[in-house]
């Protein structure tokens, strides 16, 4: 090995959207030391359990190291060359494409991609294939957020950074299990509280989690309630003068609209509280406290973003911040905390069937036009693709005929999960490239392709706050496993398209670079707030030293890499008048109500140590002791309304699927609901894809899924 090896090598972890910089160090035994990157300003050093468990995650036991083919669903994989495979699918994309059009082909990938493994993905199927038909598991996480972004803001922009929740006197959590699901964060808060004992804490969840236990004031609200508490808020703070008069002349349009909206039916506070099952007094200390504290963060995650209404959800919360200046300072503002690494980095590429490359618009024809002539692309996509629901039904439907699947288990991650499994058996052609040999979804493969995993892969991922870090190789490639990004290029080449020349990954960064600043602030374009023309033109060296930084970047005189910490800090904002938007959000309840059929209501989420489908983190022996097997949690009350005990096994079922899973008390969850983990995969001892259950319902405005809400029963088993 070499030196530079055992001294450590700094990467980033894989895991959340925090994005902690790790120290990765090989040792003379091959195994692999982990400890936290005290240089990187998102974590100084510390990691969470997940994160050091990392070291025991990157054996090959279960890895996919050679490219396998099958002629039929149903058949053996057999070993073939890369070369074979390559043919295979580059020959069965053209020959769909060439009989059934563009459209009747997908690529449905993932918030684990690096940002160039995204970007090749999307330069290919929407400046060459010519269709947008490619979505993202980043979907089912964070589009709520997205959308309500573009509509306040004109782009999909978070305007500041993880120090302002250390800074900020009030901080709201909505929706997030901080202490478990993005556990550095939430040990920032914690020890900020402790040389600050004045700052605030509320939790808004109908949980009582972990993260409760720090918060000053927990809001347990009724499951998808979250607009009449905003818009009631947004009603209070109107009328209780701490409204920024003149924030709102010179930077925002629409609040009429949008209090009349939040008036109409949650101007009354005792009434708001009724709704959302909560103390009238509770509500009124949290709208006070919002009201009293001018550095106030609203940070949310996917206890906003999946449900029915999770753009609005996330455009009330936004409001609030509008309506008192609370935006573009210091310490303040709404923050839009991304579950998986690289969520951000997908959407800097267009990583989603509706957005284009560098954050520009599908449906905007100059910038469609922009980046078709960057690209140089003979075929772009025109107006926008299948979003990953609908594309599964488009494939069981039989409109799309050939997926490509990359880094991600929709057998097991997506909502109605049995319809994904129906949906695959029937595909034409089915590809995966994974790093992993037996999942759920490579189970209806027709060619798997083996890809490089974390510690073997080289290239950028963006945290919640904006800051791109690097992640760099510090293992040798495993068996004949590839980069994402090469794997698609040589498939595209294979296909014909000229584009796809790149040898490293520097080189694929310095493209996206150059782009995000193509025709930035001409006549022919207008200014777009996504930037990095600072870092354009790194070579490999240059790539290599990169240190974390936050964009929009640019260069100073002195040629030093300028980051961005915060956004709309001159109060403009990135619609074409500069100005923000108030958008009217009418409360709606969840899409199915609980019936007498299934009475209960249930309630998705991640457990502390595990990490989506299992497949890495389920390695750890010191992760699963924390929690080794699925269950399912419910009130003492209904576990004994609908006769099961604790500890034994119970069935849960809704309209769309059943699994069996273990009933435990003790989570913290109101009565009238239950909560099932989102981890356990088909390969478990039982089958436990509580995807299987979860209602296929979307939101209108960013199709990201209900996961928070599905009417089910319990039973005994
Ligand atoms: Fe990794 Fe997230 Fe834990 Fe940081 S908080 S170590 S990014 S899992």
């Amino acid at each position: 090995l070499a030196a530079s090896q055992l001294a450590g090598t700094l990467t980033t972890c894989p895991y959340c959207g925090v994005g902690c910089g790790v120290r990765a160090t090989v040792r003379g035994d091959g195994q692999v030391d982990i400890a936290g990157d005290e240089t990187h300003a998102s974590n100084a050093g510390r990691l969470c359990v997940k994160g050091s468990a990392l070291g025991e995650t990157v054996d090959l036991d279960g890895r996919l190291l050679h490219p396998q083919m099958r002629a039929r669903h149903g058949d053996a994989l057999q070993r073939v060359s890369w070369d074979a495979a390559l043919d295979k699918v580059a020959l069965g994309f053209r020959s769909v494409i060439e009989q059934h059009g563009p459209d009747a082909v997908a690529l449905y990938v993932s918030g684990q991609l690096l940002t160039e493994d995204y970007y090749i993905a999307n330069k290919l199927m929407k400046g060459y294939i010519g269709s947008a038909n490619i979505d993202t598991n980043s979907r089912l996480c964070m589009s709520s957020a997205v959308a309500g972004h573009k509509r306040a803001f004109g782009a999909d922009l978070v305007p500041l950074c993880y120090e302002d929740l250390e800074l900020a006197d009030l901080v709201v959590l909505v929706g997030s299990n901080t202490a478990w699901c993005h556990p550095i964060l939430f040990q920032r808060i914690a020890r900020i509280r402790e040389t600050r004992p004045q700052m605030k804490l509320v939790v808004i969840d109908p949980r009582r989690t972990a993260t409760c236990e720090l918060a000053d004031l927990h809001l347990p609200l009724k499951a998808g309630s979250d607009v009449w508490l905003f818009n009631g808020l947004l009603s209070f703070l109107a009328r209780h003068d701490a409204a920024d008069g003149s924030f709102i002349e010179a930077h925002t349009n629409g609040l009429e609209a949008a209090l009349e909206t939040a008036e109409a039916e949650c101007a009354d506070l005792a009434a708001v509280a009724k709704t959302c099952k909560l103390d009238p007094q509770d509500l009124l200390t949290f709208y006070e406290w919002f009201a009293a504290n001018e550095k106030v963060v609203t940070a949310f995650s996917q206890g906003v973003n999946q449900s029915s209404s999770g753009t609005d959800k996330v455009n009330s919360i936004i409001n609030c911040h509008l309506l008192t200046g609370r935006i573009g300072k210091e310490g303040m503002g709404p923050f839009s905390i991304t579950g998986q690494p690289n969520a951000m980095g997908g959407r800097e590429v267009g990583g989603m069937a509706n957005m284009l490359a560098a954050h520009m618009d599908l449906d905007n024809p100059r910038h469609r036009q922009t980046v078709q002539d960057f690209w140089q692309a003979p075929r772009m996509a025109q107006r926008p693709g299948l979003k990953a629901l609908d594309l599964f039904q488009a494939i069981e439907a039989g409109q799309v005929k050939a997926v490509w699947i990359i880094a991600t288990n929709p057998v097991v991650s997506l909502p109605d999960a049995d319809q994904v499994q129906r949906a695959l058996a029937k595909c034409e052609l089915v590809v995966m490239s994974d790093i992993i040999e037996k999942t759920d979804t490579g189970a209806f493969a027709h060619v798997v392709l083996p890809a490089l995993g974390w510690g073997e892969k080289d290239g950028t991922v963006t945290s919640s706050e904006r800051r791109i870090s690097r992640q760099r190789a510090f293992l040798p490639a495993p068996g004949e496993a590839r980069a994402d990004w090469q794997i698609l290029c040589q498939v595209a080449q294979r296909m014909g398209y000229a584009g796809f020349d790149f040898s490293a990954a520097h080189q694929v960064f310095d493209e996206h670079a150059r782009l995000s600043s193509f025709r930035n602030g001409d006549a022919f374009g207008q200014r777009r707030v996504f930037n990095l023309a600072g870092l354009s033109g790194l070579d490999q060296a240059a790539f290599d030293a990169l240190q974390p930084v936050q964009w929009p970047v640019v260069a100073t005189s002195a040629g030093e890499k300028q980051g961005t910490a915060r956004l709309f800090a001159d109060g403009r904002f990135a619609h074409a008048d500069g100005k923000a938007r108030f958008i009217a959000t009418a409360p709606r309840a969840p899409q199915h109500a609980a019936d007498s059929d299934y009475p209960l209501s249930l309630n998705t989420g991640r457990v502390r140590d595990q990490w989506h489908t299992m497949t890495r983190t389920g390695k750890s022996p010191k992760l699963a002791d924390h929690v080794p097997e699925s269950f399912v949690d419910m009130h003492p009350q209904d576990a004994l309304l609908y006769g099961v005990r604790e500890g034994a096994l119970a069935r849960v079922s809704s309209r769309w699927g059943s699994m069996v899973a273990r009933v435990q008390h003790g989570g913290g969850i109101a009565r009238g609901s239950i909560f099932v983990p989102i981890h356990w995969n088909g390969q478990s001892a039982s089958d436990a894809r509580v995807g299987a259950l979860v209602n296929p319902v979307v939101d209108p405005v960013s199709g990201e899924p209900e996961f928070k809400h599905t009417p089910v029963l319990v039973e005994e088993f």
